[in-house]
């Protein structure tokens, strides 16, 4: 298994010492578990178990009721350029006619 390269100096000369990785060229320390959890970032998930990113278009898979809106958002509905945010609505997006709101990934798929 070979080690990563130094995340502050991108030396290559990185060895273990316990649980952590240390830079002999720069002095850093830190925990190779911790830096992979950071680098998964967001995971959001549309209905079909399909990775969304932020600035994806998508479309929205069943009606919804938008509260304070007087409509339903209607199953098929485009959304351009989504932003994946942390929470139960993951998904911070702007619909014509409704403004800006947030979606569950789960009802929107990869358009
Ligand atoms: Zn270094």
């Amino acid at each position: 298994m070979s080690l990563p390269n130094c995340p502050k100096c991108n030396s290559e000369y990185v060895y273990e010492d316990g649980i952590l990785l240390v830079c002999p060229e720069c002095a850093y320390e830190w925990d190779p578990n911790q830096a992979a959890e950071a680098e998964e970032g967001l995971v959001v998930l549309d209905s079909n178990g399909t990775r969304l990113a932020d600035g994806d278009s998508v479309t929205i898979v069943k009606n919804l009721k938008v509260k304070g809106a007087p409509k339903d958002l209607k199953q098929g509905t485009r959304v351009k350029n989504i932003r994946l945010v942390e929470g139960d609505h993951n998904i911070d997006c702007k619909i014509d006619g409704f403004g800006a709101m947030k979606l569950k990934s789960e009802f929107v798929k990869k358009a």
